[in-house]
């Protein structure tokens, strides 16, 4: 069962710095066939103390390296809130392509129409999926979309006479950029609790709506995995206080192509490319936050936006909303997401994500199902795409962390640890769609035979990982004694200090 590949059990290579012989080369540079130029003094250093080596001894160290990571390519990543869900190849090919990866951001808008036509698609895509009336791709991140959408919010107020709106609700089940975002944007974030069943509680967002009331921003499915029941209640209560509703829309995967955000009342969103919509991300790849705004916020909306016109030459073009708030990024941020998630999208039509959306919330409740006996889930009603249950199986005193550093023995990556807040030793557990039934399963064996030990071995959690290059790290001790270079962590004796 133990995941025991030899990657995993050999000792750790020595590093570069190790290995390195004075006077090895990895490459024989061609003779110069110019005249030698001296290379100026302040840039040539003596001192600089790079290991000298081989091709194949440069390559077999960074492929261990990269072989030593975890990534959806590897295993199953059931990371809760991140929607971990497979890359297809195919997006790669596509954002390669030498017309989208070689265009240069400065080139004149008609040399380079075909990317604009996939900007101006998915923009037009996202809007159709969230029932929007506008879509900017400015964002480069979901919390920049929340930040953007916030800034949006504070310029309309402020158009309005209304500057003194000042707060913004946010859940106690928020992703904590949530605050953070208010808070950056110049509001006040006010924090509303949860009700019995996960939901928003109703009362204190009545309590709350004042003429002090900027907005508030909901997360449905929120992180618990739940659809937030009175939504429309919630959205009626805001809008009647002069509030805007900001969607964050990092648990999309659950209702694409099932429910319109937009037609549910929310007047702005963010999407994350890298979640949703199957673009790479954490170490895969930069991230893309878009939004959608309904018809009383798209004129805010950052540009530039991509506008199309069938009857002007060239027939795509840049324009900035009438009102826009400007920019957010250099240029027209990580495009290459732009045409992964724009492939992934016509890839699979309106029918595919739907059916992904199904599978997604189909394979969450069977985990939970499978789990539930041994990790109780507190709020336990039907599932979206991913549920929270406490990482403490009964008779035990395990922890969220002790379960979480055991599973990695068994070749799966933890689920989130430690959030939402509201539940204690949180294991917020997200299979995404494009895991099969026997991985699944896999995976709820290796969780029921943890539970196990949890009450009969409790030192083999408590010490676990022991089959990965590193054990269990002291991870406070790393945050807070930061070594960013290599040479200063190496004693003159060339050891690890
Ligand atoms: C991931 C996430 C965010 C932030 O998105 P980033 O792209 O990581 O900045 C915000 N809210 C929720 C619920 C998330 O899961």
């Amino acid at each position: 069962m133990t995941n025991t590949s030899p990657k995993h059990t050999e000792p750790l290579e020595r590093t570069l710095y190790e290995q390195s012989v004075a006077g090895r080369r990895a490459i024989t540079l061609p003779k110069a066939d110019v005249p030698d130029a001296p290379l100026p003094d302040a840039q040539l250093r003596a001192d600089n103390g790079l290991p000298e080596l081989s091709e194949s001894q440069i390559v077999r160290h960074y492929l261990r390296l990269s072989q030593m990571n975890f990534g959806v390519d590897s295993g199953f990543y059931p990371l809760g809130s991140c929607t971990m869900k497979h890359n297809p190849k195919i997006n790669e090919q596509l954002a390669r392509l030498p017309g989208f990866a070689s265009i240069h951001p400065l080139q004149d808008a008609a040399t380079v129409q075909g990317a604009l036509e996939i900007m101006h698609g998915l923009q037009e895509a996202l809007k159709e999926i969230g029932g929007f009336a506008a879509a900017s791709l400015q964002p480069v991140a979901g919390a920049q979309g929340e930040l953007t959408a916030l800034l949006m919010i504070r310029a309309c107020h402020a158009d309005r006479g209304q500057a003194h709106r000042d707060r913004i609700l946010v859940p106690d089940t928020a992703h904590g950029t949530n605050p953070a975002s208010a808070r950056m944007a110049g509001f006040l974030a006010v924090e509303i609790p949860s009700d019995a069943r996960g939901n928003v509680d109703i009362d204190a967002v009545r309590a709350a709506c004042d003429d002090r009331l900027a907005g508030i921003m909901l997360t449905n499915p929120n992180t618990l995995g739940l659809f937030e029941e009175r939504i429309g209640d919630i959205v009626e209560l805001v809008h009647a206080a002069g509030g805007f509703v900001y969607g964050d829309g990092a648990n999309m995967n659950a209702l694409t192509a099932v429910v319109r955000p937009g037609e549910l009342g929310i007047d702005v969103m963010h999407f994350n490319l890298h979640k949703t919509f199957a673009t790479p991300h954490g170490g895969g790849g930069p991230g893309s936050g878009p939004l959608g705004a309904g018809a009383r916020l798209a004129e805010y909306l950052p540009g530039p936006v991509v506008e199309h016109d069938p009857a002007a030459d060239p027939r795509y073009r840049f324009a900035r909303p009438e009102r826009s708030i400007g920019r957010m990024t250099a240029f027209h941020g990580n495009f290459g997401m732009l045409v992964r998630a724009f492939a992934y999208i016509r890839a699979l039509g309106a029918a595919g994500l739907r059916t992904n959306a199904a599978d997604a919330v189909l394979n969450a409740n069977y985990l939970r199902g499978r789990l539930k006996s041994e990790y109780p889930v507190p709020f336990d009603r039907l599932c979206m795409h991913e549920f929270v249950s406490e990482g403490r199986p009964e008779g035990s005193s395990a922890r969220a962390i002790d379960i979480s550093k055991r599973l990695m023995d068994f070749g799966f990556h933890p689920p989130t640890n430690y959030f939402p807040l509201i539940v204690r030793e949180a294991l917020m557990i997200e299979p995404t769609e494009t895991e099969t039934k026997e991985t699944l399963d896999a995976f709820a064996e290796a969780m029921l035979q943890i539970a196990a030990e949890a009450r009969d071995a409790p030192e083999k959690l408590r010490e676990a990982p022991h089959a990965t290059p590193v054990s269990r790290l002291d991870e406070v001790k790393a945050a807070r004694e930061r070594i960013v270079t290599d040479r200063a962590a190496r004693g003159s004796d060339g050891e690890i200090g």
